[in-house]
C-alpha cells in the first residue's frame, strides 16, 4: 500500500501511523496527498454527522489578558491595544441575540484574567436559568482548579483551552517564562476530571515549529481525547515579537484538520476563523477536510475591532444574522446545511 493510503487506513483503524510516515506526509504536504486525506476525513465526518455543520455563537467578552503568549495581540505586554470589558448585562444581551438567531451554544471567550471568577460564575448561572436548552462554553485560559470547579457547578458545559504545542521546547519559544507547559496540561486534565467537554488544539506554522512537533500534537490529542479540537494557521500580529513571521500554510492546516478527524471521528472540529481569515474559501475547505463546526461572532460590533489576537481577522462586516445567512448559502454550494442543535 502507498504511503498516504497506509496513514489513512491506520488512523481509521484507530491506530497511530509511524512517526516517519507522518513526518513525511506533513513535510511534503503535496496537493494530491492533502486532497486524498481530506476526502477520507470528510467521508468519516459525513458518516458520523451527515452533511451538517453545527453553529456556536462566539462572544468576545473582554480583551484584557494577563498572559504573555508571544504570538497574540492580546498579550499583557501589548500597550497599543484598546482593552475593553463587556458588562454582565452586555454579555447576556449578546447571548439573547444569539438565541434569537437560533444559536444554542454560547462561547464566552476572553483573555486570561484571574479576577473575574465571580462575574463568570454569575453569568453562567443566569444563562443556564434563562435558556434551558443551551450549552455554555467557556474559553478564558488557564485558571485555578477552584475557578473551573465553580464555573462547572454554575452550569458551564464545555471549556476550550488550546494546548498550542505538545513540545515543551516549542512551548518555551512561544511563551514567556511565567507561563508553564506543564501547568497548561494540568489545566486540561482538571477540565476533563471536572466533567467539562474539553477542547484542545494548536496553531499550524507557528514560529519555531518543527514537523515533529505537529506529530507530537497528534499523539497528545490521541492520548487526551478532547471532545473538541481547534486548529488554525498561525496568523501574525503586528504588535507582537512574532510579527515578522509568515502566516501558517492553509494546506498544512487542512491536512492537520483531516488527520485529526480520522484519528478522533467523534470530535467537534471547527473550521476556525483563522482558517477563514487566511483563505477566502477557508470555511468550506475546512468542512471538506472534516470540520463540522463554525462559530459566528455575536460580539457587539463596537468591541469586535479591539479583539485583535492576530491581524486581518475575518470580519463578516455585517450583523451576525447576515453572516449566518451567508454561511448557509455557502454551505449549500457544497450540499451541506446548518445544524441548529446545541
Ligand atoms: S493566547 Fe490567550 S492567554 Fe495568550 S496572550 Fe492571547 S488571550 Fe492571552
Amino acid at each position: 500500500m502507498d504511503h498516504t493510503g497506509y496513514i489513512i487506513d491506520t488512523l481509521r483503524r484507530g491506530e497511530m501511523p509511524s512517526e516517519d510516515a507522518l513526518v513525511h506526509l506533513i513535510e511534503e504536504c503535496d496537493e494530491e496527498s492533502v486532497s486524498r486525506v481530506c476526502r477520507a476525513a470528510q467521508a468519516v465526518a459525513e458518516e458520523r454527522f451527515g452533511r451538517r455543520v453545527w453553529l456556536r455563537g462566539l462572544v468576545e467578552v473582554w480583551s484584557r489578558c494577563e498572559g504573555g503568549c508571544r504570538y497574540c495581540g492580546l498579550r499583557a505586554e501589548n500597550c497599543d491595544l484598546v482593552r475593553y470589558e463587556m458588562s454582565s448585562e452586555e454579555i447576556i444581551g449578546a447571548c439573547r441575540e444569539a438565541y434569537r438567531l437560533g444559536l444554542r451554544t454560547f462561547v464566552l471567550q476572553g483573555g486570561q484574567v484571574r479576577d473575574r471568577v465571580e462575574k463568570v460564575e454569575s453569568i453562567v448561572r443566569r444563562l443556564k436559568e434563562e435558556f434551558a436548552d443551551v450549552a455554555v462554553t467557556l474559553s478564558l485560559g488557564e485558571q485555578t482548579r477552584e475557578a473551573y470547579e465553580r464555573w462547572r457547578r454554575a452550569g458551564a458545559d464545555r471549556y476550550l483551552l488550546r494546548h498550542e504545542t505538545a513540545s515543551e521546547e516549542h512551548y518555551k519559544e512561544l511563551h514567556p517564562e511565567r507561563m508553564n507547559f506543564h501547568h497548561r496540561r494540568e489545566c486540561l486534565a482538571w477540565l476533563k476530571e471536572l466533567g467539562y467537554q474539553t477542547g484542545a488544539g494548536m496553531m499550524v506554522g507557528s514560529p519555531h515549529q518543527r514537523v515533529e512537533d505537529l506529530v507530537a500534537d497528534l499523539r497528545y490529542l490521541r492520548e487526551l481525547r478532547p471532545e473538541m479540537v481547534g486548529i488554525g494557521p498561525f496568523m501574525p500580529q503586528a504588535d507582537t515579537p512574532m510579527a515578522a513571521h509568515p502566516r501558517g500554510s492553509v494546506e498544512r492546516t487542512l491536512l492537520m484538520v483531516a488527520l485529526v478527524r480520522l484519528m478522533l471521528p467523534d470530535a467537534m472540529i471547527p473550521a476556525t476563523t483563522a482558517l477563514a481569515s487566511a483563505s477566502e474559501s477557508g470555511t468550506l475547505r475546512g468542512v471538506m477536510a472534516g470540520a463540522n463546526v463554525v462559530m459566528p461572532n455575536v460580539t457587539p460590533r463596537c468591541y469586535r475591532e479591539h479583539y485583535v489576537i492576530y491581524d486581518h481577522k475575518k470580519q463578516t462586516g455585517s450583523e451576525a444574522a447576515e453572516g449566518i445567512a451567508g454561511l448557509a448559502a455557502d454551505l449549500q454550494t457544497i450540499d451541506y446545511k446548518i445544524c441548529w442543535e446545541k
